[in-house]
Formats: C-alpha cells, sequence, structure tokens
C-alpha cells in the first residue's frame, strides 16, 4: 500500500529513488511512503523520473532505472524519456545509466 504522493521541495540533497542523481537543495521532489506487511519505507523521486514510469508506474515496485534498462525497458524509451526530461543534469544521469546498461 502506498500513500498518496506529494509534491515538495527539497532543503537537503537525496538521492532519487529511480535514476540515484541527487535530487539538489531548492529543486522539486515526489515523496511518498510504502507499507508492505511489517516493512515500511519512503520513496523520493524526480518530478522527471515519476513522468518516465508514465504507464509503468502503478506497477512500479521499486526498481531502479538500471534495473528497468536491463528489463522491460526499451532503449528507444529511454532515449525518448531523455530527450523529453526537464532537467539536464538528471537527463545526464540517466544518458550514463543508459550507456552501462547497453
Ligand atoms: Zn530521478
Amino acid at each position: 500500500m502506498n500513500t498518496t504522493p506529494t509534491e515538495h521541495t527539497a532543503r537537503i540533497e537525496h538521492a532519487c529513488s529511480v535514476c540515484a542523481v541527487p535530487i539538489t537543495p531548492g529543486t522539486r521532489y515526489r515523496r511518498w511512503r510504502w507499507f508492505f506487511e511489517n516493512i515500511a519505507g519512503t520513496v523520493k523521486i524526480h518530478p522527471d523520473c515519476e513522468a518516465l514510469l508514465g504507464d509503468h508506474f502503478e506497477a512500479w515496485d521499486g526498481d531502479t532505472l538500471s534495473e528497468m534498462l536491463t528489463g522491460w525497458m526499451l532503449s528507444e524509451q529511454a532515449e525518448a524519456a531523455i530527450a523529453r526530461c526537464s532537467d539536464r543534469a538528471v537527463a545526464a544521469g540517466w544518458q550514463a545509466l543508459v550507456e552501462v546498461a547497453t
């Protein structure tokens, strides 16, 4: 079970749960809590990473972008997402992961 995602401005640096690129202070991020059996956790992701998940968002189980790239995500999907990404630092981090995965 997940709480509803809420949007926040980072006061300190966080690591994005999807791409691991830092969420830098002063930038917006999306956050929610998840609960599974007796475990709970917090997800913090870039808005661009939420957009990247797209149709996969509901089914997302915490896979990192690296795992998605070696799993279901096609390199064309990744390239298109990089082109759409509004944050160039995040896009550069995605690009580096694509280069490792392919
Ligand atoms: Zn991210």
